[in-house]
């Protein structure tokens, strides 16, 4: 079937149409009503004002006005001057009824788009005319707002969402909603030019295309690099992914990645665009994922989201009732034969009145997402600070303490002006407060960011880099950036100690610290095992549960006063 054709069928089957028939004589608007009502809905007026009336508060909702001239309150035509002037219903088509011959000819002109004569021919010659101006005043505003994509020749969204209504009024069986995306498209289009990335958006809108249509559905290029498509349901899309990135691009199939998003049997009472927000979570959860190309909506999906609205929701009052709280892990030395404390981490929790303890695993990466991080990490720094001072102040032994700085807060340009606050109020040393700032922050904002932390060490901030290993700056890179300490990803005690253990990785980077100079931290350390291997490495530093568990404030200045090494 042609698009044309489809398109065609889809739209006259989609919705039973008005009419509004303005005729002050009763017995032809039974007459009308009577041959017109199988096919449409037939609304009436007997006077020049109710026609008004009805035309103002149903204007869009019409596909058509008969109109008599010869009316009690307004004639006929002062009603088609009136609609040609107002804006919204301009594109109203009208009929013009009458006896008179001149009359017809001047309605023309003032914008009746045909008419009907007086007596009234057989209701096949009405109900044919009626039916082809319909036709060509849809087809007319259709054509107008909606031409398609130039670039892949698919639906723009507003043409796409008509349609995919339509569709759900001709198919009695379930759809689908998919959403196809880009992986960094961004980077596509900085790496390998314009040109090329517009070539692969071109052959990926053809593919997707001749496969849409190929299953009877419908789809659309929504922004610059997402395609959503709508098909019957049932089908397979496992291999849909690959299958589009080699209609992209054959040849070089590594250069473009695809993830697909389903939302599986919509819901047909949810907006069309909701359901395709749907597929783009599907999508979005998995995003990072190296593995994964095809994602679904599914429920556990939905009460994830529901989830992480309420812990935004909830973010303010959580902070006004102080449900935040700021745990310390210590960190030891174990280069002496009893380890001895050295440091602390400050780790914050949510303990929710309902949903109990959260770990910031969950929550820190939803906030990031949006800049509540910020607020958080000033909350959870000037906490840190205060029982610092408040320990030391109280005269027993204290270590400095890290805080971790989210890439996010990296971009804040009153960050240094918080942080030596902070020290200053507090009476602190710069060289108490550490800052953990993970390795992803330095390969994703690169030069700005190692701009600020110039600055911060300038001021006496000890600098440790977060989670080193997962990101991924090349050891050129690493030998540039400055740190004063390296915490190693947990991720490589895991795999060291997992199995039958293999330490040799962990000796490579135990190296690189000892040639930038710098300490290493390994954290996750959890057994006596992984302690005695890290200290023949060479590692000195070790944060893990194996030590301690992160603990509230007040434990933690004990367990300082326990462990001084005094
Ligand atoms: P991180 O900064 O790398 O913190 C270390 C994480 O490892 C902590 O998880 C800690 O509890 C955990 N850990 C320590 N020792 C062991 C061990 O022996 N075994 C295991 N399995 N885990 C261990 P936590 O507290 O859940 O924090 C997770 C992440 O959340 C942190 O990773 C950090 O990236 C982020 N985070 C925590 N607090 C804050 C904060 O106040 N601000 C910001 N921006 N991020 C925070
Ligand atoms: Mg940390
Ligand atoms: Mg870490």
């Amino acid at each position: 079937m042609s698009n044309g054709k489809m398109d065609r069928e889809l739209f006259s089957a989609a919705r039973r149409r008005s009419i509004l028939v303005v005729e002050d004589e009763e017995i032809n608007r039974e007459l009308l009503a009577f041959c017109l009502q199988d096919e449409y809905e037939i609304l009436c007026a007997a006077s020049g004002t109710e026609a008004r009336e009805m035309i103002t508060a149903r204007g869009e909702a019409l596909s058509l006005v008969l109109l008599d001239l010869n009316l009690p309150e307004g004639h006929g035509l002062e009603i088609l001057r009136w609609m040609r002037e107002e804006g919204r219903l301009q594109t109203l088509p009208v009929i013009v009824m009458t006896s008179d011959r001149d009359a017809e000819v001047e309605s023309l002109t003032v914008g009746a788009i045909d008419f009907i004569p007086k007596p009234y021919p057989i209701p096949e010659v009405i109900r044919a005319r009626i039916r082809r101006v319909i036709e060509l005043t849809e087809s007319r505003d259709l054509i107008r707002e909606t031409e398609l994509d130039p670039l892949t020749g698919l639906y723009t969204p507003v043409f796409f969402f008509r349609y995919a209504e339509q569709l759900d009024a001709l198919t009695p069986g379930e759809m689908d909603a998919l959403v196809l995306d880009v992986n960094h498209f961004r980077m596509v289009n900085e790496r390998f030019g314009k040109a090329y990335a517009d070539e692969v958006l071109r052959r990926l809108g053809q593919a997707v295309r001749a496969w849409t249509k190929q299953r009877g559905g419908i789809a659309c290029r929504r922004g610059a690099d997402i395609f959503m498509i709508y098909v019957p349901h049932g089908g397979e899309y496992a291999s849909l992914p690959e299958e589009m990135t080699r209609a992209a691009d054959g040849e070089h199939p590594d250069r473009i990645r695809l993830r697909l998003g389903v939302y599986a049997a919509v819901d047909k009472n949810l907006d069309p665009d909701l359901r395709f927000d749907h597929a783009k979570d599907a999508a979005d959860a998995i995003r990072g994922s190296l593995a994964d190309t095809v994602s679904l909506y599914d429920d556990a999906l939905h009460e994830k989201q529901v989830f992480e609205e309420r812990l935004l929701d909830e973010f303010h009052t959580a902070i006004e009732e102080k449900q935040f709280q700021v745990y310390f892990q210590p960190k030891f030395d174990i280069r002496p034969e009893t380890p001895v404390i050295c440091g602390a981490e400050a780790l914050v929790r949510w303990k929710h009145p309902e949903l109990g303890m959260i770990s910031p695993g969950v929550f820190i990466p939803l906030f990031e997402g949006n800049g509540l991080v910020r607020e958080l990490d000033n909350y959870v720094w000037r906490t840190a600070a205060e029982k610092l001072a408040a320990w030391k102040k109280a005269g027993g032994f204290t270590v400095p303490v890290s805080v971790n700085v989210s890439r996010i807060d990296m971009l804040d340009p009153d960050l240094a002006d918080i942080l030596r606050d902070l020290v200053e109020k507090n009476g602190l040393l710069y060289s108490d407060i550490h800052l953990e700032i993970t390795e992803s922050a330095y390969t994703e904002d690169g030069p700005r960011i190692i701009d600020v932390v110039n600055s911060l060490r300038g001021d006496g901030f000890i600098i440790e880099m977060d989670d080193f290993g997962s990101g991924y700056s090349s050891l050129n890179m690493i030998t540039t950036l400055p740190i004063d300490v390296l915490k190693l990803d947990m991720v490589f005690i895991r795999t060291a100690f997992s199995g039958k253990g293999d330490t040799r990785m962990l000796k490579v980077i135990i190296d690189i610290s000892d040639s930038l100079e710098v300490p290493m931290i390994a954290e996750g350390v959890e057994t006596e095992d992984q302690v005695r291997a890290l200290r023949e490495l060479g590692c000195e530093i070790v944060q893990g549960y194996y030590f301690a568990r992160p603990m509230p404030a007040e434990e933690f200045e004990t367990f300082m006063q326990e462990h001084s090494p005094a």
